[in-house]
């Protein structure tokens, strides 16, 4: 099995402390519809940097798409989270006499669960997990001004269209009047992304791995917008981290240029894929990089990732990594500012 060929880079139990052990992803992430990486409504402008277009002589500037740390990994911990919840494995925290059960965005994590070992918490108790998955922006390969368009969106009346009786079609006036612009990422965008996994076990890697092949919808939470589909496009093991997504995308960017092919929107996704290995090719080159999984390699892994996704397994599996951090739960200090920092570990266990 290939995950045994990142094992001197996957810690054996869960352990308090780091120890410099690095697995890093190569995500090659894709827009499949209208996608908006902002709270719709809210007119704030998508996200976008000027930066170098490419790595090497080229002093030329473009501003590309940026798809933020939060904007990737919040759905991917929600993901997980459902599965989590699906079987119990969320813990459930006292705050003010009142059980709060875990969860993202409030001030409450139960700092026992799956999620918030592995993706970390920060406690209002004094408690704090840091993340063992660190992500960065990850970077638009085409310029921003060909990859966005904007819609007028009708406000729409409460029988979910935009006019109130179907017998009005003709009547154009009556389509509602409170117009929205949006502006939205095309479908068929492409982000390029480093993601870096810090000391984590062989079912840490599964369940990571799994949230960002599960994950579908990104941005703004709508039941039309969003589609993302991810794909992996290489896995290295090492003692340092890989070049950043921005250097990535800008040596593909690179590649394309020398190879002649056009630079233009939409992207064969396969061309991409192509020249992203081709660049990530020579990366154990790299200070600190040692392992990069070949192909095939890489396909038995998410083999092995899927199985133990699978209707049949999923249960023992997520089970199986809860139980992993047994040794290491207590309950959460109780929050009274700075009091309860040094208290003693198993105290009043919240379950
Ligand atoms: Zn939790």
């Amino acid at each position: 099995m290939s995950i045994q060929l990142l094992n001197s880079f996957l810690a054996p139990t869960y352990e308090n402390f780091p120890k410099g052990r690095i697995i890093s992803l190569v995500v090659l992430r894709k827009t499949l519809s209208e996608t908006i990486f902002r709270t719709e409504g809210t007119g704030e402008p998508i996200c976008r940097e000027f930066v170098h277009t490419g790595s090497t002589s080229s002093k030329s500037i473009i501003e590309r798409l940026v798809m933020t740390k939060r904007k990737q990994v919040a759905p991917e911990r929600r993901k997980g989270r459902e599965f989590l919840r699906a079987y119990n494995l969320l813990r459930t925290v006292k705050k003010k006499e009142e059980e709060l059960m875990c969860s993202l965005n409030t001030n409450a994590p139960c700092e026992m669960c799956v999620d918030c070992f592995l993706y970390g918490f920060a406690a209002g108790g004094g408690g704090a997990q840091k993340s063992r998955v660190w992500t960065e922006d990850a970077f638009s390969l085409l310029p921003a001004n060909e990859l966005l368009a904007d819609r007028t969106i009708n406000g729409v009346y409460e029988n979910g269209t935009m006019r109130l009786r179907k017998e009005e079609e003709e009547d154009k006036e009556k389509a509602s009047k409170s117009l929205n612009t949006s502006e939205y990422i095309k479908p068929g965008v492409h982000f390029l992304d480093v993601v870096t996994l810090k000391d984590v076990t062989a079912d840490e890697f599964r369940y990571i791995v799994g949230n960002i092949l599960l994950t579908s919808r990104y941005g703004a939470v709508s039941s039309r917008v969003g589609r993302m589909e991810n794909q992996i496009l290489g896995v290295f093991g090492g003692i340092a981290e890989l070049p950043s997504s921005l250097e990535l995308v800008q040596s593909v960017h690179d590649a394309f240029t020398a190879s002649g092919k056009a630079l233009e929107h939409p992207f064969e996704q396969q061309a991409i894929a192509d020249a992203t290995k081709q660049v990530i090719s020579n990366w154990t080159n790299k200070r600190g990089v040692s392992v990069k999984l070949s192909d095939a390699e890489v396909t038995e892994l998410i083999a092995d990732v899927d199985r133990n996704w699978s209707e049949d397994e999923r249960e023992t599996f997520l089970k199986r990594l809860d139980a992993s951090y047994e040794p290491f739960r207590h309950a959460p200090a109780e929050s009274k500012k700075g009091k309860n920092k040094s208290k003693p570990k198993d105290t009043e266990a919240g379950g």
